[in-house]
């Protein structure tokens, strides 16, 4: 029985097969997960003792290319999770035209609780579990929560050493003295930022005030409220695990990050006019944009009817139950779906894949023009078939996902070949 994220995320797929004439055999094959993978991870911790972690790998679908999404460590990662996070890369590599199919890793651990060197034996154990489902012609994992540069960069060492030679194009998201590209660690933000710029007219985004509210402190919630800063948006409110902070006079993204590193929280950055407040206090603050850039299933039918924004852009994957989404809509708040929102991040790392198969560097320039060329393309399909059939974004980049992965399965062979 899969879990109700998973039942979310099938009627999504359910409802873009209604606005398509698409061979049965295309639902019923994106309905599962093509093969998913438990290991057992056993370490060596720092005392001497050893003690054993549960992982997985999914790889969802892999017709439109080699499987790509990243892996998180989570002490609360299971199963499903990964499986539903699997089917939206899936569907995010389709909507951003990339010659990907989607998969997804994870470790059930709380990374905080581990030395350096402890973390760099459960990334290198994760590798050594997993290094026959991987490759750069067949799984590419990534970052995701709670995972960065340096863990991809032991990962890539780990995985060189399985196969006997160098083979950067394995993992994304590499630190850029082995194979990284610039641009990759504010991706995520700044995709999203060029699909808010593209569509703010059509969302009324572009006259009035401009706050902005931002859940989640990491590295998409970072970058997306230094972009929103220096364009000139008042950053209302930010919140971390620690807690939110509001100050209607705006907060400084940079003294936020200084009081995290220092204090641990963005909590610690209160001035004078500002005030800590809860998480759903949060939510509910009006404002013309609301960034959920933490963890899914964060709004919820219990909150959603409280929210105030005009829009949200969801950084984060599966920020918004099922059921929020009907209410979000209902209310008449946009939502730009995290499978076009976040798809700034795999599209970079398909950028990093492509030059270490070429052997070559782009520079910063070209790896944003290339990125605000496929961000601004897609935006753009998106939008055109939400106003065609009159849905909601989110049911129209399904659509236009669905549009991809339903052409790539038929073209793969369907029953109508055998029927002439
Ligand atoms: N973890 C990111 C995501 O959910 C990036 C995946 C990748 O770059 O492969 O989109």
């Amino acid at each position: 029985m899969l879990e109700e994220m998973m039942q979310g995320a099938l009627s999504h797929l359910e409802e873009a097969g209604r606005y398509l004439t698409l061979q049965p055999e295309v639902l019923e094959k994106l309905r599962y997960p093509k093969e998913i993978l438990t290991a057992r991870l056993m370490i060596r911790m720092d005392d001497g003792s050893r003690r054993s972690f549960v992982a997985w790998r999914c790889r969802y679908d892999d017709t439109r290319g080699p499987t790509k999404g990243g892996i998180r460590y989570h002490p609360e990662a299971d199963a499903d999770e990964v499986i539903t996070l699997a089917f939206w890369m899936t569907f995010k590599c389709a909507v951003a035209g990339l010659p990907y199919g989607g998969a997804k890793g994870a470790i059930r651990v709380d990374p905080h609780e581990l030395s350096r060197a402890e973390l760099e034996r459960l990334s290198r154990a994760y590798v050594h579990a997993f290094a026959s489902m991987l490759g750069p012609e067949r799984d590419i994992p990534a970052p995701d929560v709670y995972t960065n540069a340096m863990i991809m960069g032991w990962m890539a060492d780990e995985y060189a050493s399985v196969v006997g030679h160098p083979a950067p194009a394995v993992i994304t998201g590499k630190p850029i003295a082995l194979g990284g590209s610039l641009g990759r660690e504010d991706a995520t933000a700044r995709g999203g930022f060029f699909v808010l710029n593209h569509l703010a007219v059509g969302l009324g985004l572009n006259g009035g005030q401009k706050r902005a509210v931002i859940q989640g402190f990491g590295n998409a919630g970072v970058h997306i409220a230094q972009l929103l800063h220096e364009a000139g948006w008042t950053i209302l409110a930010l919140s971390d695990t620690g807690g939110a902070l509001y100050d209607p006079a705006g907060i400084d993204p940079a003294a936020a990050v200084k009081a995290k590193r220092q204090h641990g929280s963005v909590t610690a950055a209160a001035s004078d006019g500002a005030r800590v407040i809860g998480a759903d206090e949060l939510l509910a603050l009006d404002c013309e944009l609301l960034v959920p850039a933490a963890m899914e299933n964060l709004i919820h039918a219990d909150n959603a009817d409280r929210i105030r924004a005009g829009v949200i852009l969801e950084l984060a994957n599966g920020p918004v139950t099922a059921e929020a989404d009907q209410i979000l809509d209902r209310k008449g708040i946009r939502v730009i779906p995290d499978i076009l929102a976040n798809a700034g991040g795999v599209t970079v790392s398909y950028f990093e894949w492509v030059q270490n198969r070429q052997g070559w560097h782009w520079t910063l320039d070209e790896v944003y023009a290339r990125l605000q060329q496929v961000m601004t393309r897609e935006a753009q399909q998106v939008w055109d078939l939400a106003q065609e059939h009159s849905v909601p974004l989110r049911t129209a980049a399904y659509i236009h996902g669905l549009k991809r992965l339903g052409a790539a399965i038929e073209a793969h062979g369907t029953q109508n070949y055998f029927n002439g």
